[in-house]
């Protein structure tokens, strides 16, 4: 069964409500975060995922893809379709965005869904990926399980947070220390938020038995697949 997509994103110049246009302010400031700060993070991260999944074709899934940096990298490392699923318009239009000014249209594919009730059917997503939306998430148990439902057999997840590796994360802790006080506070509350025990209940919840959490330089990760090996 091939993935079916069911919500369009909404298209740039459409007329929005205030509280959306609050939303894309919010999006911006987060662009430009990513664009100046976070930027080398994506193609390192992109080559990890890549060299550690080994899944380099078929479909992939960014879950809470943001502006979108993350999928496009995997696009033009792989042959991968890739679809950037994000709760939020404004942020699918930043994405929209980036996804044309690579020039990856045809492989990348912006996708209106919530973790919580991912718009694809079941078993049929080869990679599914998500840096730094797990700590947003409602309910990590129940999109745990939608993961589970959408892989395709031996497909593979990498959910988590991170920057790539050691020298990236002490240059981007340096710029954005900088930029204000809260940066540090923010990244311990998240690391708390999504403990390692945090994470493995979760899974369990899910009924995900067979797993691997990886906690290196590359930041913290849940790894599983269907079927479990
Ligand atoms: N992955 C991107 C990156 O690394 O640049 C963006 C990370 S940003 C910190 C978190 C993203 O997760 C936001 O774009 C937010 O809209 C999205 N998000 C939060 N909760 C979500 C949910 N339930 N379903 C889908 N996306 C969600």
């Amino acid at each position: 069964m091939k993935p079916t997509p069911n919500a369009e994103p909404e298209q740039p110049g459409e007329k929005k409500p205030a509280s959306d246009l609050l939303n894309e302010q919010k999006a911006r400031e987060f662009d430009e975060i990513a664009t100046h700060v976070f930027a080398p993070i994506y193609p390192v991260m992109a080559g990890q995922i890549l060299e550690r999944t080994g899944k380099k074709s078929g479909t992939a899934i960014d879950l809470g893809c943001g502006p979108g940096l993350l999928a496009t990298a995997l696009a033009e490392q792989s042959s991968l379709r890739v679809y950037a699923l994000d709760l939020s318009p404004a942020m699918l239009l930043v994405a929209s965005e980036h996804i044309q000014a690579s020039g990856m249209v045809r492989r990348v594919v912006p996708v209106l869904g919530d973790v919580h009730a991912i718009p694809f059917d079941d078993s049929t997503v080869d990679l599914v990926v998500s840096r730094g939306s797990w700590f947003f998430w409602d309910d990590l148990g129940r999109a745990f399980r939608e993961i589970h439902r959408i892989l395709a057999p031996g497909g593979l997840a990498y959910i988590g947070g991170g920057f790539g590796n050691a020298r990236l994360k002490a240059e981007i802790n340096r710029t954005m220390s900088q930029r204000g006080p809260e940066w540090e506070k923010g990244v311990q509350e998240r690391s708390q938020k999504n403990n390692p025990d945090r994470v493995r209940a979760e899974l369990g919840r899910a009924g995900i038995v067979s797993f691997n959490l990886i906690q290196d330089e590359t930041g913290f990760w849940a790894v599983f697949t269907k079927g479990g090996t």
